[in-house]
């Protein structure tokens, strides 16, 4: 691993204490040391919580195919498609912001791993409920109300044709957005999505996967179940970092 590299993820991961989700090594609890990644070692993250938990707005079974088959794919399906090409020694966000459409396998792979990764720890048992502080101000300031925002981030996840993500995001200059992309894209892919590049804050998942045995092709009704389980504490600690 080159210095930059080590530093950057020793900054992000090792200084604040927070194991790095993407590749766990040894012990899951446990900061992982930045000089023990080796090249393909992505690895499929352990929930934070029972996969019925979130029961019963996200059913169990969903939870356990979602997470133990399809993120475990992406990971597997990774880690494959970087071997031996210079995305093999890059941090996932990096990996995100250089690839492009000439890299179908990273770009699709690298994107559901990261997805699934924040998605799962964007969700809580005891979720629910409102946002606070900072990010309760900002998202009234921008979209006029909690329930304006619910609506509009709503809106993003119905009306993605096919597969996709709904997002908040924060942009450049440091406001919010929403948007929404196709596939395992997402926004900081910033060599293919071009007008919706930012940091995500908040995601939603709205592949067939993610509800079709609990809901059917009722895609509304999971968005409705899914602000029972959002872990504001979590989007609220993605948003203060993103504004540092
Ligand atoms: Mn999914």
């Amino acid at each position: 691993m080159k210095k930059r590299d080590f530093l950057r993820a020793a900054g992000l991961f090792g200084l604040a204490g927070i194991a790095n989700p993407f590749r766990l090594s040894a012990a899951n609890d446990e900061p992982v040391e930045a000089t023990t990644f080796r090249s393909g070692d992505f690895e499929l993250p352990k929930l934070g919580y029972a996969t019925d938990a979130l029961e019963p707005h996200f059913d169990k079974q969903t939870m356990e195919i979602h997470h133990g088959k399809h993120h475990a794919a992406y990971v597997r399906n990774l880690n494959d498609a970087i071997k031996n090409t210079p995305y093999a020694t890059m941090e996932i966000e990096e990996i995100l912001a250089k690839v492009t459409d000439k890299f179908p396998a990273i770009r699709n792979n690298g994107g559901g791993h990261y997805n699934h990764t924040m998605f799962w720890q964007l969700l809580a048992a005891k979720g629910g409920g409102q946002p606070s502080g900072k990010l309760a101000d900002a998202i009234n300031a921008k979209f006029g109300s909690f329930d304006k925002f619910k609506e509009l981030f709503g809106k993003e996840g119905t009306s993605r044709f096919g597969s996709g993500w709904a997002w908040l995001v924060v942009d450049k200059k440091k406001g919010l957005f929403l948007t929404s992309t196709a596939n395992q894209d997402n926004p900081l892919m910033t060599k293919i999505v071009k007008k919706q590049v930012g940091t995500p804050i908040l995601g939603l998942d709205v592949w067939e996967h993610a509800y079709y045995l609990k809901y059917q092709n009722r895609r509304a009704d999971y968005i409705a179940a899914f602000w029972n389980v959002v872990n504001w504490e979590e989007v609220s600690r993605r948003y203060e970092q993103a504004m540092v």
